[in-house]
């Protein structure tokens, strides 16, 4: 089973340019996404990670079945405005401006151990911010996993934890 035949790519989305790489046609299949998951659950698992974080919105579908394969707590990050209740917001840079992503204040404890989660590792800017708002949180980041990541943009340097990802496009 290889996990690249059932990764979709979509020139120009979603903008001219831009080669997007498209998880639905591993999603919707069940044995690619049930071995997808049991790779994920081999390269996360040695972390051994106390919580599971996901990051908006493709970071969900990611994060949340494998919380469930390691018997793991799964906490959100997600975009401004979308949480209940006391939050803790973190705002960083774009190419073009800023972005914001949140957290519930409550959702980890300090001194947790965490490994964070998204389906593609691009420049690595929303990945590093995730990890900055974590930090501020007293959270211990363990690792940085992906099922995707562009090599070419060496998005991996920009994060001072070990990232890893399943398959990789140069
Ligand atoms: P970055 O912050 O540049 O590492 O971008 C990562 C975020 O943007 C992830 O949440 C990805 O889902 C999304 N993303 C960036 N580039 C692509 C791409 N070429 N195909 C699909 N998703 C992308």
């Amino acid at each position: 089973m290889n996990i690249k035949d059932h990764i979709r790519s979509i020139p120009d989305f979603p903008k001219p340019g831009i080669l997007f790489y498209d998880i639905s046609t591993l999603l919707a299949h069940a044995d690619a996404w049930q071995e997808t998951v049991r790779q994920l659950s081999d390269a996360v698992r040695p972390h051994k990670p106390d919580l599971l974080v996901g990051i908006e919105s493709r970071g969900f579908l990611v994060a949340a079945p494998l919380a469930l394969s390691l018997g793991l707590g799964f906490v959100m990050i997600r975009k401004r405005g979308k949480l209940p209740g006391d939050i803790i917001t973190h705002s960083y840079d774009l190419e073009y401006g800023t972005d914001t992503i949140e957290i519930q204040a409550d959702a980890i404890k300090p001194g947790a151990r965490v490994v964070v989660l998204d389906d593609l590792l691009a420049t690595g800017g929303t990945m590093a911010a995730a990890i900055s708002l974590l930090r501020r949180m007293g959270a211990e980041v363990a690792a940085a996993q992906f099922i995707i990541e562009l090599g070419f943009l060496n998005g991996a340097a920009k994060l001072d934890v070990p990232a890893q990802a399943l398959v990789t496009y140069e």
